[in-house]
């Protein structure tokens, strides 16, 4: 398939013929009439229908709750009424709400269409009256999380202050982490956050530069801030906007399971972030577990995980906080500034940024390309079982069989053979390669900077976290007894 250029003219100075059609033409002036309502001019055109600014917002607000619902309803509510489960509102949930703020469209449309569908309570325990035609809350309260990544390179700007404003006008409760946070050892207990390790966590240093990645137990006097910067030079310049995903998703990890009461995780990543998650994951090699990464909603360790702006695109939800005056930065700029540079100079840039990149143009020339993508990823299907042992430490997912033999078939790399027990008892080391999932394989490449790259940085504190269980398992694997 090829979608063709209707900018591209041939020899003759006739335009070829485009595959795939363009956007449909906006209609003339007299016929500019909402088709929803049938009466109120319209003012945007939405996957080829026109919509009054209400007529949009309702239509914003049911792809909300279409997202939101499975994940709130009961399981014998949506059994017993599976031909009206986007109709039928929620009951109370029995925790709270904990809220992603980015401060992107996406998040802050989500964050607005909440409170305006009164989905969020003041934390008084008030019920809404049903006979006075009051409409029930789903959560009683909520907090919101930001995770700052202004400490990353100089081209990103903090953007707390203004997101501690945005949420203390709502009335909400706020957290920010920082994105060096995730080598705190203390920011658990920092945040009052529950599950606090009592016992100091060891500190691991990894050799990236290592076939095995070998690791070894270190004290460090880095700032959490100078291990990150550390590790982002350690690693490929192309790789660095994937490892600053997994900080992402470890902290509102953390937070979400630290909290109490916390039942909903709530991010607003939206459709346009899926087509390019599924474009640029499939290119890094991350489709064993892409199903489980693109899912609307998932059950984690106690609370459920909700990308409720998975059927909304950037456009429509900068739409909606433009038409309300709300403020947004679309921009994380993780391919900015000093992250940008690489080995190769300014020519160097990350997959996620040329797919960003990609999906942007399409989503202006040829829109219905972009739900095309979406819709397929929602066709995906994890082929894997439920075992909680193959979970790869960088990213939390399930991890394939032997993804270190097949990146040896798949890529130039000489790899050093895997230990036999013999010499692995002798050599009394671990290494971190042989843990990871084929995506996150590539995701820790080396920078292949000769000149000042560090050869070794120190592990973010939720690997450690994991590699420690793991080596304990292993320790003690001999003493567990058979399930047979
Ligand atoms: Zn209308
Ligand atoms: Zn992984």
């Amino acid at each position: 398939m090829s979608c063709g250029s209707p900018a591209q003219a041939d020899e003759h100075g006739e335009p070829e013929q485009a595959l795939m059609p363009k956007r449909r033409p906006i209609p003339s002036r007299g016929s500019r009439i909402c088709q929803r309502c049938r009466e109120a001019r319209a003012m945007f055109i939405i996957r080829s229908a026109l919509y009054c600014r209400s007529c949009f917002e309702q239509n914003m607000r049911q792809r909300l709750m279409r997202q939101l619902y499975p994940a709130l309803r009961p399981d014998e509510a949506r059994s017993k009424n599976p031909s009206k489960r986007d109709n039928v509102r929620p009951p109370i949930q029995r925790g709270n709400a904990l809220i992603a703020l980015s401060g992107g469209a996406g998040s802050m449309a989500m964050l607005d269409m909440m409170i305006a569908s009164g989905f969020i309570g003041q934390g008084d325990g008030r019920r809404a009256d049903l006979k006075k035609g009051e409409k029930e809350i789903l959560w009683d309260h909520a907090t919101v999380v930001h995770v700052d990544f202004s400490g990353v390179s100089d081209g990103i700007e903090d953007r707390t202050e203004w997101l501690q404003g945005v949420a203390a006008a709502r009335g909400l409760k706020f957290i920010a982490v920082k994105a060096e946070d995730v080598f705190d050892v203390g920011l658990a207990a920092r945040l009052g956050l529950q599950k606090a390790s009592e016992r100091p966590m060891p500190v691991l240093e990894v050799g990236i530069h290592d076939a095995g990645m070998s690791l070894k137990a270190t004290t460090s006097s880095e700032t959490p801030l100078q291990s990150l910067k550390r590790m982002l030079a350690t690693l490929s310049p192309a790789s660095r906007p994937a490892f600053l995903c997994n900080v992402l998703d470890a902290i509102l990890e953390q937070v979400a399971r630290g909290l109490p009461d916390v039942s909903h995780l709530l991010l607003g990543e939206t459709s346009t972030r899926q087509a390019q998650r599924i474009i640029s994951g499939t290119a890094l090699g991350r489709g064993w577990s892409l199903p489980l990464e693109l899912a609307s909603s998932c059950k984690s360790e106690g609370y459920y995980q909700v990308r409720a702006m998975k059927d909304i695109s950037i456009k429509e939800a900068s739409m909606y906080c433009w038409v309300n005056r709300r403020a947004m930065q679309n921009h994380r700029k993780w391919t900015a500034g000093d992250l940008h540079s690489g080995s190769r100079g300014k020519g160097s840039t990350s997959l996620e940024g040329l797919t960003e990149d990609f999906i942007a143009g399409l989503s202006v020339t040829h829109p219905a390309t972009v739900s095309t993508i979406t819709r397929t990823g929602e066709k995906l299907m994890f082929a894997g079982g439920d075992d909680r042992d193959s979970i790869c430490p960088l990213c939390r997912l399930p991890k394939e069989q032997d993804p270190l033999e097949w990146k040896s078939k798949t890529s130039l790399t000489s790899l050093r053979p895997a230990l036999t027990s013999t010499e692995d008892e002798e050599s009394a080391r671990f290494d971190l390669a042989p843990h990871l999932c084929y995506g996150c394989l590539t995701t820790l490449t080396a920078s292949a900077s000769k000149k000042g790259a560090p050869q070794s940085a120190i592990l973010p504190q939720w690997i450690s976290d994991r590699i420690r269980r793991e080596a304990m398992r292993s320790e003690i694997s001999e003493f567990l007894l058979d399930d047979t």
